[in-house]
């Protein structure tokens, strides 16, 4: 039997910017990184955290256990 289990959203550190809320950005053209201007992260819209929602699959199956 297979269940969908909803758990509660959490609000968690944003991966992406490290809870900094900013990303250094590098034009395309700049080859060693030289020239990155800070700019807002797009996945936390600059606060550094983010909701994250989950949801997990649950396979229920018996447990046949062979006692010799
Ligand atoms: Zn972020």
């Amino acid at each position: 039997m297979i269940t969908n289990r909803y758990i509660h959203p959490t609000i968690e550190l944003c991966t992406k910017c490290q809870g900094e809320g900013i990303i250094i950005v590098y034009p395309a053209w700049d080859m060693l990184n030289q020239y990155g201007e800070a700019a807002e992260c797009p996945t936390c819209e600059g606060s550094g955290r983010v909701v994250v929602s989950k949801k997990i699959e649950v396979t229920v199956s018996p447990f046949k256990n062979k006692i010799i």
